[in-house]
C-alpha cells in the first residue's frame, strides 16, 4: 500500500429495522421500521463516491460499515448484489474498496454464515456480558443466543471482534469481562454510554465520564498484568500515543477535518453526517442519493461543522501536553456523544485525557519509560490491527 493512501469510512444505515430492544439503543424509536435503502439508491451512493474518490491525488481505501436496527435482517442476497454492484461501479478502485458489519448476532442461518465468511471482510459483534440490557421485544435477554452463536462463528473459522457497551450495570464486571475476552482470544473495545434516543432513556444505567475513567483505567491494568496479548480498545491506541509522545523524533499528528474527512454516517435516506452531529438534520452535509461527493465535501453545512470541531479542539486541545500525540479527534467528534460537556457547553476531555495520564503513569511505574530521562527504554511493539467494527455506536 503506498504510504499516501488515506482511508474513509462510510457507516451506512441500511435499514432501521431491528428484532431486539436494547435499552440504550440510539435509533430506539425507529427499531420496528421496516424500510430499507433500496439497491438503486446504493448504487447512486457508490457512483457519487467512486468518482470523488478516483480523481483525488492520492489513493483511498473505502470501507463501508454496514449497520442498523440489525444488518443482518436483510436477506443475504442485499449484500450479494450490493457486493456485485460495487465491483462493477468502483471498477478499478474495487480493490480498495470492504465491507464490514456490524451485528447483534441473533439471526444466524447456513446463508448468513455463508455471507460472513465470503463476504464481508470483517465482522463485530455486540455483547455486553453483564447488565441485561441487550433484550428481545419481550423483554429477555438476547446473550445466550449470541454466545452460543458466537461458538458458532469460531467453529467455522469466521474471524470477529466485540464491542461491549460500558453502563452502570457491567461496570462492577470490568476484569470479569476482560478475563472473558482474554479467555476467548477476542479483540474488544469498551464503548462508553452514548447518548439516548430520548430523554430519560438510560435511567438507572447511566455512567459518567469519571466511572468510564475508571473503567479503562482497570483494563489498561489488567492488560499490562495479563498472559496473553488482547487488543483491547480504545487502551492500544492510547498505549501507542503515550509511546508517540516519548518518542522525541516522531512528527505530530492532528485531526484536520477540513482536509480529510475519516468516517461520513449515511443515515437509511441517504443523509450524510459527521459522527459528531448524527441526525441532527440542522447539520446533515447533504444526501447521498442524490448529491455529488464533491458536493457534500464542500458544502456549507459541511464547512459549518468542520469549524464546530475547529472550536471545539481549539479550546480543549491546545494547552493539553498530549495534543500532537493524541490528534484531538475524541473532543472533535465523541465528546458531545459521550456527554462530555459541562454546564456552560464548554467540552471536556475527561476520558481520554485521563487514560493517557494513567498509561504514561503505568509505563513509568513498569520502567517502559525512565522516569529520569523521559526515555522510552525498550522499543515496545504494540498490535496494530484493530476490531473491525471500530468504534461507531449508532
Ligand atoms: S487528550 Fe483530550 S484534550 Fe488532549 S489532545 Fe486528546 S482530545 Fe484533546
Amino acid at each position: 500500500m503506498p504510504s499516501n493512501t488515506k482511508r474513509v469510512q462510510f457507516v451506512v444505515k441500511s435499514s432501521k429495522f431491528c428484532n431486539l430492544r436494547c435499552r440504550y439503543c440510539y435509533e430506539y424509536s425507529e427499531l420496528g421500521n421496516r424500510a430499507a435503502i433500496a439497491p438503486e439508491q446504493l448504487d447512486k451512493m457508490y457512483s457519487h463516491i467512486a468518482s470523488y474518490y478516483s480523481q483525488l491525488d492520492h489513493p483511498t481505501e473505502i470501507e463501508f460499515v454496514w449497520h442498523g436496527g440489525e444488518p443482518l435482517l436483510q436477506s443475504p442476497d442485499y449484500y450479494w448484489q450490493t457486493f456485485d454492484r460495487q465491483q462493477e461501479i468502483f471498477g478499478e478502485l474495487a480493490s480498495s474498496v470492504t465491507n464490514i458489519v456490524q451485528t447483534n448476532l441473533t439471526v444466524l442461518n447456513k446463508e448468513r454464515i455463508q455471507l460472513l465468511r465470503d463476504g464481508f471482510d470483517g465482522v463485530g459483534v455486540s455483547v455486553d456480558l453483564f447488565g441485561g440490557l441487550r433484550t428481545n421485544q419481550a423483554g429477555m435477554d438476547s446473550q445466550t443466543t449470541v454466545l452460543k452463536n458466537m461458538d458458532r462463528l469460531r467453529d467455522e473459522n469466521i474471524p470477529y471482534g466485540c464491542i461491549t457497551v460500558l453502563t452502570k450495570l457491567n461496570l462492577p464486571y470490568i476484569q470479569k469481562i476482560y478475563k472473558f475476552f482474554e479467555k476467548m482470544n477476542l479483540s474488544f473495545r469498551l464503548l462508553p454510554l452514548f447518548n439516548g434516543a430520548f430523554d430519560g432513556q438510560h435511567k438507572g444505567f447511566e455512567i459518567n465520564a469519571n466511572e468510564v475513567l475508571s473503567a479503562f483505567c482497570t483494563l489498561v491494568d489488567l492488560w499490562m498484568e495479563g498472559d496473553r496479548l488482547v487488543v483491547v480498545q480504545p487502551i492500544m491506541d492510547h498505549i501507542q500515543q503515550i509511546l508517540h509522545y516519548y518518542s522525541p523524533d516522531s512528527e505530530p499528528f492532528y485531526y484536520d477535518k477540513k482536509e480529510w474527512e475519516s468516517i461520513y454516517l449515511v443515515n437509511v435516506t441517504g443523509d450524510v453526517y459527521s459522527y459528531a452531529d448524527a441526525y441532527n438534520i440542522e447539520f446533515s452535509h447533504g444526501n447521498l442519493f442524490k448529491d455529488s461527493m464533491e458536493e457534500i465535501v464542500l458544502g456549507s453545512a459541511h464547512q459549518k461543522v468542520i469549524k464546530a470541531a475547529e472550536e471545539r479542539i481549539a479550546s480543549t486541545c491546545t494547552f493539553c501536553p498530549y495534543f500532537g500525540s493524541c490528534s484531538g479527534y475524541p473532543v472533535a467528534e465523541e465528546g458531545i456523544l459521550h456527554n462530555q460537556v459541562d454546564d456552560k457547553g464548554n467540552m471536556l476531555c475527561i476520558k481520554e485525557r485521563g487514560l493517557l495520564q494513567h498509561i504514561e503513569m503505568r509505563l513509568k511505574q513498569a520502567g517502559i519509560i525512565d522516569s529520569a530521562t523521559g526515555k522510552l527504554n525498550i522499543k515496545h511493539r504494540i498490535p496494530s490491527k484493530s476490531i473491525p467494527a471500530l468504534d461507531c455506536p449508532l
